[in-house]
């Protein structure tokens, strides 16, 4: 169920219970800072002591909406140059899944295609051609797993053995993207190591590889997060944001779940707007993000 729905019963027929309330909004992942602009922004009006929860609903709609972005900024074909995307986060978080549906969303077909991995194909979709770098050489089954989806999408993907280094194998498909003046490159990259520090080094190193033969790249580099984890999510983006200046996120797990509000606690903290989101296991289970359709059906 909806959150502000839930609410919505929970305090039905009733006056509100400020401290309830208070902690309603937290469970629901909006934020400690949110969560206090919202109930003051309640507490201001003369009457408050008649409000309704329809009122609570509203002001909070507003509040959400005032915090999240009208325009979402599109991922778009740089001329004469590959745009990088770097898909960053911890395992689990449905990284690999969510690099095959963007490149699905740029360019795959979603078709199972009659020819073998390495044709690169123009789609029905946004029609941008598109090349993998399956840079999550930590987990074997990530490599595997994406190789599957670069199949059926008819992609091409650059892949390494297991334990390759991550930033060699970026720098190769970026030359490879850009000799055949591929519109995106996009590096699945791994989520664990064996300590978290050694991650972000790696990262940074993928980071700084990728930049050598253009200095702008990556382009984007996007943290996926999982809705259903709450706070976690907020803390991930917080460390990788820290560590990689991050231009974006893809929130996963959105179906169903209830759990919009980390979408509007990360923009509202760190001002990291959600440009995905990725409600299912399916290949278009994937749609760029909209405020207005988020906040009138995922809150
Ligand atoms: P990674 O370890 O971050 O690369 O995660 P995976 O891409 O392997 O995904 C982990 C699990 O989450 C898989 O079972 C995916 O099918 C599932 N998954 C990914 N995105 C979504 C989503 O938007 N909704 C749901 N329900 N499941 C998802």
């Amino acid at each position: 169920m909806k959150f502000l729905e839930a609410l919505a019963q929970q305090f039905a027929g009733k006056p509100i219970d400020w401290d309830e309330l208070e902690h309603g909004l937290i469970r629901a992942d909006l934020g400690v800072a949110l969560t206090t602009r919202i109930i003051n922004k309640l507490q201001e009006r003369e009457a408050w002591s008649l409000l309704g929860i329809s009122d609570v609903i509203k002001v909070a709609r507003e509040e959400i909406s005032i915090d999240l972005p009208t325009e979402t900024k599109p991922i778009q074909p740089i001329s004469g140059k590959p745009n990088v995307v770097l898909l960053v986060g911890v395992n689990g978080t449905g990284k690999t899944t969510s690099t095959a549906k963007l490149a699905h969303y740029l360019g795959g077909t979603g078709s199972v295609p009659s020819g073998k991995t390495g044709t690169t194909r123009r789609s029905s979709l946004q029609r941008h051609t598109v090349l993998l770098a399956a840079a999550d050489t930590f987990r074997a089954a990530a490599i595997e797993q994406l190789g599957i989806w670069a199949k059926r999408l008819g992609v091409e993907m650059i892949s390494g053995e297991y334990g390759a280094d991550p930033a060699a194998l970026c720098y190769d498909a970026h030359e490879s993207a850009t000799k055949n003046k591929i519109d995106f490159l996009i590096c699945d990259t791994a989520g664990r190591l064996h300590t978290k520090s050694n991650l972000m080094a790696e990262l940074q190193k993928v980071k700084r590889s990728l930049a050598k033969k253009d200095p702008a790249a990556p382009h984007e580099i996007l943290l996926v997060v999982d809705a259903t984890t709450g706070g976690n999510a907020l803390s991930q983006a917080r460390e990788f944001h820290q560590a990689l200046g991050l231009t974006g996120l893809i929130v996963t797990k959105l179906d169903g779940s209830g759990k919009g509000g980390i979408v509007v606690a990360i923009q509202d903290e760190l001002k990291i707007p959600t440009r995905f989101i990725g409600t299912g296991e399916k290949i278009d289970d994937f749609a760029p993000f909209d405020t207005r359709k988020f906040v009138a059906e995922m809150l």
